[in-house]
């Protein structure tokens, strides 16, 4: 049986096999395929993400407000703005429960309390949690 044992162990040297149907190629081993845009090759995940990216370059705005008639190049900007119509403020904040219609007014809120500051006056290092109020202050610091 000495011959049998030498043939498993012949075999076993060769590693797993390759599934069939999978030939190597010389392309990254990337599972899920992407689109590339055309006007400036930056890739998107979904066909639906390059077609809302490529409105950047064509400027096309196919999301109307029906209040106020101003346009968007994506649905979920067109919803951010249409709370300023309708006066919902879905943006919480989970430390005094005030509550923004604009996300990033509440990013700038949390500040408050965290004490972040990141917008720094090169002048006096005084921070400020915008690059509003910074600018403002700068123009009365010397
Ligand atoms: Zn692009
Ligand atoms: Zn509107
Ligand atoms: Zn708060
Ligand atoms: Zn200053």
């Amino acid at each position: 049986m000495s011959d049998l044992s030498g043939f498993i162990e012949k075999n076993a040297k060769e590693g797993p096999r390759r599934p069939p149907g999978r030939p190597p190629t010389g392309r990254q081993p990337r599972p899920e395929r992407t689109y590339l845009c055309a006007e400036c090759g930056v890739e998107l995940k979904t066909w639906k993400g390059l077609t809302i990216h490529t409105r950047r370059h064509t400027g096309e705005k196919p999301y109307s407000c029906k209040v106020c008639d101003k346009s968007f190049s994506c649905v979920t900007l067109l919803r951010t703005h249409s709370v300023i119509h309708t006066g919902e403020k879905p943006y919480g904040c989970d430390l005094c429960g005030k509550c923004f219609t604009q996300r990033s007014t509440l990013t700038v809120h949390k500040r408050y309390h965290s004490g972040e500051r990141p917008y720094v006056c090169d002048r006096c290092t005084r921070g400020f949690v915008t690059k509003t109020i910074m600018r403002t202050h700068q123009r009365n610091c010397f």
